[in-house]
């Protein structure tokens, strides 16, 4: 299904048009003299388009920090004042939206939480008829397409078209490597039906620990995303919210550097050498087998711990006599070949085992 979402392009404000549109700033605005530390530090940095800040923060339990609110507005405004770099900031209600396009915020996001309510879409995109804002929509917090590109019909309904939408991962019920797993299919149909649409990525929510914001912002880039979000504080330690995610200034500009850009064969998507939409197809498939044995891996130590609490042998014999038989049927019936499969799964075993054999020395 293709669906129609004539988008004006967002300004990327850097100095060479081919780079992506780079979104930095904190998790949240706490004071005045934060949001000026980090935004003068990435401003001397040379690859920010837009300052991002949370005023209204919507989190999961009650009595965590909720955002300064309106007073952080003017802090903004002060920002750009001096800075010279535009804003965004999150909204969820209308009353957000009206605040922000009074204190001259350039762009206005959509959260993950809202963008999965309907209601809360609708109501903004009310409030914003008649302005010339730039909107970007956040992939809802479940995986669902339909969700996701409603959200911005409403707001393109409402007669904003310098929108984009955000990938930022989805909540899971299994643990995983990511805060937020990442499902890059939908990102890439989101833009096989809508191939007008920026999309951004947000490494920091989707990873939620500095160590892997690099990596995934790379990622994003090689699958041709056109922008990235990323969460900087001038002193992370004291962050009021995601304090694990968020990077220094130095680290965010140091990311950018290393950042490789790409080469774009064609402006055509359609024309792009069809080796590369294979071996990318490819990479993210190799992605989920590591995914999945990393799961497996955490799987086999909760048995280990299991194992050594009840006194059990590590080696349980007939039940790796089933795996091997079962699995490589299957594996078979798959279209392997069961010699593959075979010797696969003794790799995985052996790992399992000196897994388990650790947890029982320790
Ligand atoms: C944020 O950007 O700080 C935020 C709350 O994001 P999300 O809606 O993706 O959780
Ligand atoms: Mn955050």
């Amino acid at each position: 299904m293709k669906i129609t979402l004539p988008t004006s392009p967002i300004a990327n404000h850097l100095e060479n048009p081919r780079w992506p549109v780079l979104i930095a700033g904190p998790c949240s605005a706490e004071s005045e003299e934060q949001l000026l530390d980090t935004a003068r530090q990435l401003k001397a940095s040379q690859r920010i388009s837009y300052f991002r800040a949370g005023v209204w923060k919507p989190r999961t339990r009650p009595g965590s920090f909720e955002g300064m609110g309106e007073v952080a507005l003017r802090w903004l405004q002060t920002v750009k004042a001096e800075t010279g770099l535009p804003t965004a900031v999150e909204v969820a209600t209308a009353e957000h939206a009206e605040l922000a396009l009074k204190h001259g915020v350039d762009v206005l996001w959509v959260g993950a939480r809202s963008s999965a309510n309907p209601f809360s879409v609708q109501e903004i995109a009310d409030s914003l008829r008649g302005t010339d804002v730039v909107v970007l929509v956040k992939n809802p917090v479940n995986p669902d397409l339909q969700l996701w590109v409603g959200a911005l019909e409403r707001i393109h309904r409402a007669g904003i078209t310098k929108l984009a939408a955000i990938h930022r991962g989805f909540s899971a019920y299994e643990q995983s490597v990511y805060r937020n797993e990442p499902v890059w299919n939908m990102a890439i149909e989101l833009k096989t039906i809508c191939p007008t649409l920026p999309i951004i990525c947000d490494p920091s929510h989707i990873s939620g620990r500095r160590s892997l914001v690099p990596l995934v912002a790379q990622k994003a880039l090689d699958l041709n995303m056109d922008g990235l979000m990323i969460e900087v504080h001038c002193d992370p330690s004291v962050a009021k919210s995601d304090a694990e995610q968020q990077l220094l200034p130095a680290d965010y500009a140091q990311l950018i550097f290393a950042l490789q850009l790409r080469e774009v064969t064609s402006s055509k998507p359609e024309l792009r050498n069809e080796l590369d939409s294979y071996r990318q197809q490819i990479d993210l498939l190799d992605d989920t087998i590591f995914e999945t044995l990393s799961k497996r891996m955490a799987m086999s130590q909760k048995i280990g711990q299991y194992k050594k609490d009840n006194n059990l042998m590590v080696l349980q014999l007939n039940r790796w006599e089933d795996i091997l038989e079962q699995r490589s049927r299957l594996a078979a019936a798959m279209g392997l070949s069961s010699e593959f499969a075979k010797r696969l799964l003794v790799l995985v075993h052996e790992e399992s085992i000196n897994l388990q054999t650790e947890i029982m020395n320790s």
